[in-house]
Parts: structure tokens; sequence; C-alpha cells
């Protein structure tokens, strides 16, 4: 299956080059999509926004960010922070294809050892796995197939 629309990945002063790899391996190995990533000292002004291979826009910021534009998705990188930072960039790639895959139909998963668990706290962000379980991968292909097609 090959996806021919891409995930734009943005920092907005997020952090350097290993955060926006981290964040656009993640949506690679987790749905197979491939990102074009870039880095801003500011998240700009959104509205009017348009690229026709555009399936999300997910942005990296340090603040708090509101949106309310269906295909812009934002992760909240202060948040994820550790001193660690193998578990920060751990975090991050969680974080990031939980986000993805919500925002394209995959609903949150009871198994907590599956990506797509919703989890309130870190700890439990740090327990769960970095796959989706067998059921989460064969629905999304089911919804990657939908938007494509
Ligand atoms: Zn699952």
């Amino acid at each position: 299956m090959t996806i021919t629309k891409k995930v734009y990945v943005l920092s907005a002063s997020a952090g350097g080059y290993r955060v926006l790899f981290t964040a656009a391996q993640s949506i690679y190995r987790t749905f197979g999509i491939e990102c074009r990533v870039s880095s801003l000292t500011k998240v700009p002004s959104l509205s009017g926004v348009y690229f026709p291979d555009l399936l999300r826009l997910l942005v990296l910021t340090q603040e708090p960010y509101e949106v309310c534009q269906e295909k812009v998705l934002i992760v909240n990188v202060r948040r994820l922070e550790h001193r660690k930072e193998e578990v920060f960039f751990s975090r991050l790639f969680k974080e990031t294809a939980f986000i993805l895959g919500r925002s394209i139909g995959l609903e949150a998963c009871d198994k907590p050892d599956c990506l797509m668990f919703q989890t309130e706290k870190l700890p439990d962000l740090d327990r769960k796995g970095i796959r989706l379980c067998d059921v989460c991968a064969i629905e999304k292909d089911k919804l990657l197939r939908s938007l494509i097609s």
C-alpha cells in the first residue's frame, strides 16, 4: 500500500533535528506515511496553509497552542521532558503516533502495552510499547486504505 499523502512535521522552537526526526520516524514506522520536516522559531499562522499532498500537519511546540483545524495536530513537547534523553525521545515517539492515530480514526486501545493505549500520566506513557497490537494494526490498515481511496 503506497500512501502518497504526507504528514508535514513542524517544530516551533521545540528542539533540534532529533526532535523532528523522532516524530517523523514514529509516523513512518507506525503508519508507513512519509513526512516532510521543517523547523521554525514560532508557530506560524496556519490559516490558509494548503498543500495538495497534505494528510496532516503536526506541530511540535513548547507552548500550549490552540488550533481548531481538523488537519492540524499539536504535540506539546515540554510535557514530555525528562532528564534522560532516551526517555524523552521514547515519549515523543509514542505520543506522536498516538495523536496521529487518533486523528485518522484509530480508537484508543485497552491493552496497556499497545501504542494506542490512552495514558493520562507519564509513567503509563513510559510503560506502554512502541508498536500497535494486532487488532489496532489491522484497523490502521483499513483506515489508511479508506484515506487514500
Ligand atoms: Zn491496540
